[in-house]
């Protein structure tokens, strides 16, 4: 038996995408599940393009992800004379060949093809050029990549995809690759499959975006008499329109980093991201962490595309309602101790955070956050939409102040009335301040409703949120005295 070993390989070009993050999720599920390795690959051979910012942003977007690595990160610029050596070996045994052809005899040769409508692949003439013709050539210095000289036979070159099925094309169909270019550097497609061997992956799970190489690649396995490991490529996410998503058209919110930073949970982002092409076969959405190890498999991921619902021009929502949905759900259930530090972060970023909450004041502090999370949906809304509850600076939306205390000049003496109410009991309780509401309300002939409304407007800002009493409670006595007390500056 082969030991389980995935890898996730991702090309340091940019951010931490969600269908990179999806993809590293998967390896990192099977490899979970089987009892494998997971190893992160940098795949930096593009220079040009690789940056120590995307390195960094990636290691940093899966950690806060959770998704965790076995061995790495190996950075396959470190292994180039293994590549080197490969791509010789091949040479060695007959097995590639150098091609002298110029970029312009080529294009020649594509012109013509395309005029008669033959064969746009190379028409491997350098395949058939004597040792002599090759050293000649050479030591007159021209230039030369070498080519994979895929093998003459007859039948049908392929592989059995767990997503797909069977994938295959006829040998004939198969161009004679480049390998290796003029300046001596190895194709990607060589390098990949080279690190893939060195660090015996058994399983690649990857994106159907990569299957114009695989085939190829199974050409280089074979030759280089390696074992092929299990190919599963994904289905792609694209947006509501079909198209893929991209930074340029959809912005930030395709990029891990802005889950973190507009509230998400880790576990909710992969809760989501599991579901991106994957279903456990009935209607459940939420899965614990051991959970989803139990219940992903291959043979759960769609064959077609996931689509990444993001409705750009609506504002309610930041993202894929799905994911503030699932986001919603763990917020709400889960353990209140734990998501009292992720709310004490927010808090302390800030300038809200308060010694007495992790001390005195703990019991205050979760029952808080257990009676206001009921309406959030990311950990942001703890300190916009709850600031009132951690700090006296917070905004009244303009939205209830019309409608539930500018429509009504009494409360500028109804409200302050209360308040020196408020002010004696020496009971500040759920039961004794509702009490002590409706008495008031029934002195001034006013519905209860004109009091309760206009309190939870200037005690919180907000139009809705939990029971009225319990949130004068939670407030408590003084504060709310006091916003009681300045009704008048509403009026002014
Ligand atoms: N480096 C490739 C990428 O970032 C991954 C290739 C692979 O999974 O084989 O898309």
């Amino acid at each position: 038996m082969r030991e389980i070993r995935l890898r996730f390989p991702p090309s340091p070009t940019g951010y931490l995408h969600i269908g990179g993050a999806r993809t590293a999720l998967y390896n990192w599920l099977y490899a979970k599940k089987h009892g494998g390795k997971l190893i992160l690959r940098i795949e930096d051979t593009d220079g040009d393009r690789s940056t120590k910012e995307s390195i960094d942003g990636i290691i940093e977007g899966l950690e806060w992800l959770g998704i965790d690595f076995d061995e790495g990160p190996y950075f396959q610029t470190d292994f180039e004379a293994d590549h080197v050596k490969a791509a010789q070996l091949l040479l060695d045994k007959g097995a590639a060949y150098k091609c002298f052809c110029t970029k312009e005899e080529l294009d020649e040769k594509r012109e013509a093809a395309l005029a008669t409508k033959g064969s746009l692949g190379y028409d491997r003439t350098c395949r058939h050029l004597t040792p002599e013709i090759v050293r000649e050539k050479e030591a007159a210095g021209i230039p030369f990549v070498i080519r994979f000289k895929v093998p003459e036979r007859t039948g049908m070159l392929g592989y059995d995809d767990e997503i797909l099925g069977r994938i295959q094309s006829d040998y004939k169909e198969v161009d004679d690759f480049v390998i290796v270019r003029s300046n001596g550097k190895p194709l990607y497609l060589l390098c990949n499959v080279v690190d893939d061997i060195r660090d015996r992956i058994s399983h690649i799970i990857r994106g159907q975006d990569h299957m114009t190489n695989t085939l190829k690649q199974v050409l280089l396995y074979e030759a280089l008499e390696a074992p092929l490991p299990v190919f599963a490529h994904m289905p792609l996410t694209l947006d509501n329109k079909k198209a893929k998503i991209s930074k340029r058209s959809h912005g930030e919110i395709v990029a891990v980093q802005f889950y973190r930073d507009n509230g998400f949970l880790p576990w909710a982002l992969n809760n989501f991201l599991a579901l991106l092409g994957w279903s456990a076969g009935n209607d459940q959405e939420f899965f614990t962490r051991e959970e989803l190890i139990a219940q992903f498999s291959l043979d759960r991921i769609n064959k077609s595309s996931a689509i990444f619902n993001f409705k750009k021009d609506d504002p309610k929502f930041i993202t894929d309602p799905k994911a503030i949905y699932i986001n919603e759900h763990y917020l709400r259930t889960m353990e209140v101790e734990q998501l009292g530090e992720l709310v004490r972060a927010e808090l302390e970023a800030e300038g809200l955070w308060n010694d007495s909450y992790a001390r005195d004041r703990k019991t205050w502090y979760l029952n808080t956050l257990d009676l206001i999370r009921d309406r959030f949906h990311t950990l942001k809304d703890f300190t916009s939409l709850g600031r009132a509850y951690f700090a006296d600076d917070f905004v009244v939306d303009e939205k209830p102040l019309n409608k539930n205390v500018l429509k009504f000049e009494g409360l500028k003496e109804w409200l302050p009335e209360l308040a020196n109410r408020y002010e004696q009991l020496s009971d500040f309780t759920v039961e004794e301040t509702e009490r002590v509401a409706r008495e008031l309300a029934e002195e001034l002939n006013i519905k209860p409703g004109v009091l309760i409304n206009s309190m939870r407007t200037l005690a919180t800002g907000q139009l809705a949120g939990p029971s009225m009493f319990d949130i004068l409670v939670t407030i408590g006595q003084d504060k709310i005295v006091e916003r009681l007390r300045n009704v008048h500056k509403y009026f002014a």
